[in-house]
């Protein structure tokens, strides 16, 4: 329901103090990002869903390439779930990809193959939350759905505020009804034909661009003269989210071991973290200790006078985060002379393992293989 407007002669409310002057910004400032040329809800559906957890800069070479392979919703529908995963390969959270495709597919069989205009239609596809719904009901077809992320939540929590912990539920929900009456009251005033779109746009970024988590940059902001967060000088306390959960330390040992200038890799299962990617023979051991010759000799299923390869040399060690996890991947170079038995596996060239979709750090892995044999020759 759209709120009715105040007459003329009442004060403008926070609200509308809020509307106005993002929209305007937004139109003077909206950066030139490649899925907002178009109103197509696919190509929006298929932004929403890589900038989860990925930025704006590294997702634009992602996106660019998924649509020219896979132009529309029917081509993403029936591709080859190799073809998905190597298009994705490098953004991680590989359930995304796996929930686009299951999408795509209910859209083919029971849409007709036109993307839902439907809230809850939207909602009910496989991968997409509330937010995400709200995003491309709102962007694509300039309905007033709320959206609320991290970025929003900044920018409401300062702009108005609001010093409880955003992820209680009464906080919570209070920021999605503050988000409503915002998108509400965009498309009550009008600003053009497309305003539930560039509202809920302009808010995430401000996020993205000004209102910062560190270092905020409030001078340029369009909506200064109305936050509490920068009236009191409190923008380094909003949004209280409490503490964060501590890191947790893991650590792995993986073995790049080639024979006559192929390479042992595996397919990961099809349920689980990284599922279907490839990956080189790994093991996770403690923070400290654990020999590597041991671990070789366990995944190879040698016993220890066999686990003994004359050549099991330090690689390189690739360090990455996922989530609340520092892992540490230490990998290992074994050479088997040409005549070695047990070559049961996979074993591919290093031109093979470039068409296979591999997880960020055993990508790593998989171009210090190849160039492990450059240098040999
Ligand atoms: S004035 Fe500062 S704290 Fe307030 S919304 Fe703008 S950038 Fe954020």
């Amino acid at each position: 329901m759209i709120p009715a407007l105040k007459s003329r002669t009442s004060p403008p409310s926070k609200t509308q103090k809020t509307v106005a002057p993002l929209l305007a910004w937004f139109a003077a400032n909206a950066r030139d990002l490649p899925w907002r040329r178009t109103r197509d809800p696919y190509p929006i559906w298929v932004s929403e869903i890589m900038l989860q957890q990925t930025q704006v800069k590294t997702v634009i070479p992602f996106w660019n390439r998924w649509l020219r392979e896979l132009p529309t919703i029917e081509a993403a529908a029936h591709a080859p779930s190799a073809k998905i995963h190597k298009l994705w390969e490098g953004l991680g959270y590989y359930s995304r990809v796996r929930n686009l495709q299951k999408s795509a597919q209910l859209i083919v069989d029971r849409h007709g193959r036109r993307f839902p205009e439907q809230f809850d239609e939207v909602l009910a596809l496989p991968g997409i939350g509330r937010y995400t719904a709200g995003a491309i009901c709102s962007i694509a077809f300039n309905q007033p759905t709320p959206i609320l992320d991290g970025n929003v939540i900044r920018v409401l929590t300062r702009v108005f505020g609001i010093a409880g912990n955003p992820k209680e539920k009464s906080i919570n929900a209070q920021l999605w009804a503050l988000a409503a009456d915002l998108v509400s009251h965009a498309r009550a005033t009008g600003h053009g034909d497309y305003s539930c779109s560039a509202f809920n746009q302009s808010l995430m970024e401000l996020g993205a661009l000004i209102c910062t988590p560190r270092g905020p940059q409030c001078q340029q902001c369009p909506l200064k003269r109305h936050c509490v967060a920068f009236k009191e000088d409190r923008t380094e306390s909003l949004p209280h989210l409490g503490k964060r959960p501590t890191a947790t330390v893991r650590r792995f040992l993986a073995f790049v071991i080639e024979r006559k200038g192929r390479f042992l890799v595996r397919q990961r299962p099809d349920a689980g973290v990284n599922a279907q990617l490839w990956e080189f023979p790994n093991a996770e051991v403690g923070a400290r200790g654990s020999d590597p010759l041991a671990v070789y000799a366990e995944l190879r299923g040698l016993s220890p006078a066999q686990g003994n390869p004359e050549s099991l040399q330090p690689l390189c060690t690739v360090k990455h985060s996922i989530t609340r996890y520092r892992i540490t991947l230490e990998a290992f170079l074994v050479r088997l002379p040409k005549n070695a038995g047990n070559s049961g596996g996979d074993w591919k060239t290093p031109a093979q393992m470039q068409k296979l979709a591999f997880t960020a750090a055993h990508k790593k892995l998989a171009s210090a293989a190849a160039q492990s044999i450059l240098t040999d020759r």
